[in-house]
């Protein structure tokens, strides 16, 4: 099984997971770089798993579709192109021989889910749209700081090893801000200099795993005391585990 990052648009990435025959494709906002590469690949297209509503990750559903047959899998509870096969949490999507199972984890998104299974003879992925970034986390548009929390603490707890498959390479403006938490934090360090070598040659930081996430990205860390005295320097009233998760959240929009 191969795993690539499709770039589209400025920054978002259309994963592709195939088997030399058979492809599937997380979140195409756009239909014409999945083309391309079914084409340079020699691939079917079998299935369009998408993680929540927003256009760039649903705007090449429908042409996709059209053209290759393809079934979509996406959120029960967002507004989606039909036809599709709605999923919610605990969910199981059979797909190029894999069982992907559906985690629901509002937040970004009040009904964004995500897609985690085994591959053999691989680590296993991690399909989780806007949810998780590498070094960071999506924006609250629909969700509470409480929910975010809680979907990002099930993420966190799946094997190390696991394949971080994010939607947008944002990693670099989230370790600026990383660092700002924990200047400290020597795996921090050593991330933000892999990472920038990569993208100095154009490749992207992605994937991530949740092994490396829970040592450098300080929303899945918030339950640590450095990270919630760095918090409380911002803002002092920050004091339960879902008031630090908030004002890191603020700090970073502010950042
Ligand atoms: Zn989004
Ligand atoms: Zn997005």
């Amino acid at each position: 099984m191969k795993l690539i990052p499709i770039p589209a648009f400025n920054d978002n990435y259309i994963w592709m997971l195939h088997d030399e025959r058979r492809a599937l494709v997380v979140d195409p906002g756009d239909a014409q770089p999945v083309l391309t590469a079914l084409a340079q690949h020699g691939l079917t297209l079998t299935a369009i798993l998408v993680t929540h509503h927003h256009g760039d990750h649903t705007g090449g559903v429908d042409v996709l579709r059209q053209r290759t047959g393809a079934q979509v899998y996406g959120p029960a509870t967002e507004d989606m192109p039909e036809p599709l096969h709605r999923l919610t949490d605990g969910d199981i999507v059979e797909v190029l021989g894999l069982r992907l199972e559906v985690l629901l984890v509002p937040g970004h998104t009040a009904g964004h889910i995500a897609y985690w299974g085994q591959v053999p003879g691989a680590d296993p992925v991690l399909f989780c749209g806007d949810t998780l970034f590498s070094a960071g986390c999506g924006r609250l548009f629909e969700g509470t700081p409480a929910q975010m929390l809680a979907s990002l603490t099930r993420l966190a707890a799946l094997p190390d090893a696991t394949r971080v498959c994010c939607a947008h390479e944002y990693t670099l403006g989230s370790l600026r801000f990383a660092r700002a938490v924990e200047p400290d934090n020597s795996a921090l360090l050593n991330y933000q200099a892999q990472a920038q070598s990569l993208r100095q040659q154009l490749q992207p930081t992605l994937p991530s795993s949740i092994g490396l996430e829970r040592a450098v990205n300080p929303f899945l860390r918030t339950h640590l005391p450095t990270v919630a005295h760095a918090v409380q320097q911002f803002d002092p009233m920050a004091r339960d585990p879902v008031a630090v998760f908030a004002a890191l959240r603020t700090w970073k929009d502010q950042f």
